[in-house]
């Protein structure tokens, strides 16, 4: 049910990034952004609960903003890989156990009450 209603295209800074579930992913990984193609893939295979697939499409949307918010030319290697996996469990959890702060979130910057913010 998660994956089958995963949006195909998420957009993140200035990228419009496909995603596609299949198993075009490094040895290793459940899942990956590549900048370079702007797009994230999931390997249905490798996720078991409705929680991990989440997880990993926060993972990889996080890594979608590290890249475009140019963080990346800050702190390049392995501190992005663990701001992204602690920010991503954190989001998850969150998300998951605050259904009505999420449900907030979404009413407060739908695009029309954007577009009526205006100061
Ligand atoms: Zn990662």
């Amino acid at each position: 049910m998660t994956l089958e209603s995963l949006p195909s295209q998420i957009v993140v800074g200035y990228q419009t990034v496909g995603v596609y579930v299949d198993e075009m992913i490094p040895a290793s990984n459940v899942a990956a952004y590549s900048a370079a193609h702007s797009r994230i893939h999931i390997d249905s295979s490798a996720h078991h609960t409705n929680e991990d697939i989440v997880n990993s499409v926060i993972h990889e949307v996080l890594h979608a903003c590290f890249y475009t918010s140019n963080l990346s030319r800050l702190d390049p290697g392995e501190h992005e890989e663990m701001t992204v996996t602690m920010l991503a469990n954190s989001l998850t959890q969150v998300f998951r156990d605050n259904p009505d702060f999420l449900d907030w979130v979404r009413f407060s910057i739908e695009k029309t009450n954007c577009s009526q913010k205006q100061n």
